[in-house]
């Protein structure tokens, strides 16, 4: 096996570099970056990794121990079982053994030059069907990859799956693989990522053997291949990967493919490839809306028991990290291990503190002019009453709802708020907050409104 003779620790790199891109680099840096190579049982293929607490070792066992294991296995076969311990259990540094391990083999390429031809990349388990939250946003694509996974004949080939990044595309594919496999034991099913599968395709072109590789290609029912903008507009080994892909749909292979943009948006391609990659279905994954994310966190949360997260906190990480859904995964995460850590139960107060940096990032830039158009424009009065000293309730409350808006949704403070309706003190400001925080509470009608302007406004 060539993987054999790949040193241990150039695996661990490997490995490493890998994980900080499928889990995200803050978690990565969080969790996996403090850990260190403690030992290699080759007889039993045990490899143990030290964390430099207890703490944390239980804490990347109960999370990370899959990844992790999937990650040596993908570098290094020979890895069967793996054991993460807290330093402070005796776990000893890089051992001497170890060093004379790497010692007796010899040096060898970097690992991403060192792929056999022909291996699919392993399913995550948890990117199943089951798993993954239904929603206006993904609901064509999740339809189309069930279909894709039932068998039986398909009235599209293939799924084009396509959509911005960390909102799913992958999962699906993990999730047509497995129930694949799962309806149909005995069948191939081929997942890899468009780097790995061009790094196959030039290894086997150099050693002028596209045949077998094609042959291999040809021998699988489903092949999916994600991440194809990574190889679009390359040059020419694009367009055989293109042909290739021809080939297998000619043949008959079930066949998904994943981008973060369109057929059409996908660069340098030619156009009767384009239209024949747009003769199966083409299905956007769109970012998730409000709903779907708190269903998705509300998902997740069922496969955490040990966290208690208030509702509060669930509604303000669904409303406030909009950008995609690795994001607002990540965040969760991170909340709950920061409260385990520090012992703190999980409020706002914590929350907003923990996730401090990814809240800014989310940060939509709402403007108290857009808040103050919207208002006017749902409960139907000039805009001009924003600024007015209008009392009557008919203008007075949808100018408090849009203070109240201000305050919730941009960075601006009370007085900078007072000033853009009509120079008005901050104390009126901070009135008009509390009394919607409190009819929100009392006055279903009014909450509804309030939940329909956040969600116009933030998108
Ligand atoms: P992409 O491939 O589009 O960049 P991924 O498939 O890697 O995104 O998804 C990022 C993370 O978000 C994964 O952990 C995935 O499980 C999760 N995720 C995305 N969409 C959903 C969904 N609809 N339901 C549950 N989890 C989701
Ligand atoms: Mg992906």
């Amino acid at each position: 096996m060539p993987q054999d003779d790949l040193t241990i620790q150039e695996a661990w790199n490997a490995v490493r570099s890998g994980l900080r891109r499928t889990i995200g680099a803050r978690t990565f840096d969080g969790w996996l970056k403090p850990l260190n190579l403690s030992g290699f049982d080759r007889a039993h293929g045990e490899l143990r990794l030290a964390a430099p607490s207890s703490f944390m070792a239980n804490w990347v066992e109960t999370h990370f121990h899959d990844h992790l294991l999937q990650a040596w296995r993908a570098m290094l076969p020979a890895v069967r079982r793996l054991v993460v311990e807290g330093a402070s259990d005796g776990a000893r540094p890089l051992a001497q053994a170890f060093e004379e391990l790497d010692a007796a083999v010899p040096p060898s390429a970097p690992p991403q030059q060192r792929t056999t031809a022909g291996e699919s990349t392993p399913f995550e388990e948890r990117y199943t069907f089951e798993s993954f939250v239904v929603g206006k946003a993904n609901e064509v694509a999740y339809n189309a990859a069930r279909t894709m996974a039932e068998g039986g004949r398909l009235g599209f080939n293939p799924l084009f799956l396509h959509g911005g990044t960390g909102l799913g595309k992958t999962h699906l594919m993990h999730a047509i693989g497995q129930d694949y496999l799962a309806r149909h034991p005995g069948t191939r099913v081929v997942y890899m990522s468009a780097e790995k599968f061009m790094f196959e395709f030039v290894a086997a072109m150099r050693a002028k053997d596209t045949f077998s590789f094609k042959q291999w290609l040809r021998s699988a029912d489903v092949l999916m291949i994600d991440d194809v903008q990574f190889i679009a507009g390359k040059d020419s080994t694009q367009e055989e990967f293109f042909h290739t892909m021809n080939e297998l749909i000619s043949a008959g292979r079930r066949l998904v493919i994943s981008a973060d943009r369109s057929p059409q948006d996908l660069e340098g391609i030619e156009s009767r490839i384009l239209s024949r990659l747009s003769w199966g279905l083409v299905a956007d994954v769109n970012p998730a809306d409000f709903e779907l994310r708190l269903n998705i966190v509300t998902k997740k949360l069922e496969t955490m028991p040990q966290a208690n997260v208030p509702g509060e906190v669930v509604q303000f990480l669904a409303r406030r990290i909009s950008s995609n859904i690795r994001e607002l995964e990540g965040a969760l995460n991170r909340v709950v291990a920061y409260a385990m850590l520090s012992g703190k139960p999980i409020d706002m107060d914590f929350t907003q503190a923990t996730l401090a940096d990814v809240l800014r990032a989310n940060q939509r830039r709402v403007t108290i002019d857009e808040i103050q158009r919207r208002v006017c424009d749902h409960y139907r009065i000039r805009q001009a009453e924003m600024s007015s000293a209008r009392r009557a309730r008919e203008v007075a409350r949808p100018r408090q709802v849009a203070m109240y808006l201000a305050k919730q949704l941009t960075p601006r403070s009370l007085p900078e708020i007072g000033r853009r309706f009509g120079g008005r003190d901050h104390t009126t400001v901070i009135h008009a907050v509390r009394q919607i925080e409190k009819l929100r509470a009392t006055d279903a009608e009014l909450d509804a409104d309030v939940r329909l302007l956040m969600r116009q406004l933030e998108g």
